[in-house]
């Protein structure tokens, strides 16, 4: 469904961003991932891409707090690529505490990370799919983006800056081939959120299961976490034909948590 085309995941080299080049990969489509981690075991998923699914799958260990270095990486993606077709904007970091104990430079750097660095790849993709009339641009928001919780202000703000960056996006490339969306999941039992249920076990002094059942049930009504993999089946459904008329919208995934 997607031999031929070109994939940039930002924070791929765990959890949800890897999911989601995983499934594009499974899809025929070429990436290339990005996000921190370990040189050996990032190389040994490229590798595992190429070999597992025959496609072509390259690294760029851009800063994404860095707008120069996101910058290189999409001219290091337009040279080896010679452009990308479907960008999934998912790089993100957490920091909770309340307002008034928000360190300063928390709230600077998940409003980069979380939505600044979308505006930057963006605005470098869009020649390059205006030019093919074709593209998808995915980006990771969050339940957040369309609920708040507490002590999560620099992240449900840019998670809702996001929702409207991306109806931006569908707007100005509305008549181009090129979709926008977003897709907003809930609880997913990643790097990101297993530090969430650690701090949570330690605070109530339980176990490290049972902090996890209690996050999942307060939100979902489902009790149960969404998979990595659910959300990558997601985004390749929002790369399909049958989503091509879908843009500047979001797709939630949260056991419906956003429904109460
Ligand atoms: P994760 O920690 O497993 O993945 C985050 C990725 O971002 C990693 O690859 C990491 O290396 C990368 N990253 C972090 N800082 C970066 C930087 N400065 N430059 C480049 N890459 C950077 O967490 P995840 O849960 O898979 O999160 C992925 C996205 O999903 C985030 O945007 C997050 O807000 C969103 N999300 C997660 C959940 C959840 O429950 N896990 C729910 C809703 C939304």
């Amino acid at each position: 469904m997607l031999t031929g085309k070109r994939a940039l995941v930002t924070g791929s080299t765990s959890g949800i961003g890897l999911a989601m080049a995983k499934a594009l990969a499974g899809a025929g489509a070429d990436v290339m991932l990005n996000g921190f981690g370990d040189k050996d075991a990032i190389e040994a998923t490229r590798t595992s891409l190429e070999t597992e699914f025959g496609v072509t799958a390259h690294y760029n260990g851009a800063d994404l707090s860095k707008p120069d270095q996101i910058e290189a990486m999409m001219k290091d993606a337009a040279a080896k690529f010679g452009g990308v077709d479907i960008l999934i904007n998912n790089a993100g970091i957490q920091y909770t505490a309340l307002i008034e104990d928000f360190p300063p430079e928390k709230w600077d750097a998940i409003i980069a990370i979380n939505l600044t660095s979308a505006f930057h790849t963006i605005r470098f993709a869009l020649p390059y799919m205006k030019q093919r009339n074709w593209g998808r641009i995915i980006n990771t928001a969050s339940a957040h983006g369309l609920v708040a919780s507490v002590q999560k202000a620099a992240y449900v703000a840019a998670k809702h800056g996001i929702m409207g960056l991306t109806k931006v996006t569908a707007l100005e490339t509305a008549e181009s081939g090129i979709t926008a969306n977003s897709i907003c999941p809930g609880w997913v039992r990643t790097e990101l959120v297993e530090r969430q249920i650690e701090a949570k076990a330690k605070e109530a002094d339980i176990s490290i299961e049972e902090a996890a059942t209690n996050l999942v049930s307060d939100k979902h009504p489902s009790k149960q976490f969404v998979t990595p993999e659910q959300i990558g089946q997601t985004a390749l459904f929002l790369c399909s034909d049958a989503a091509s008329q879908m843009t500047g919208t979001h797709m939630s995934v949260d056991g419906g948590w956003t429904a109460q």
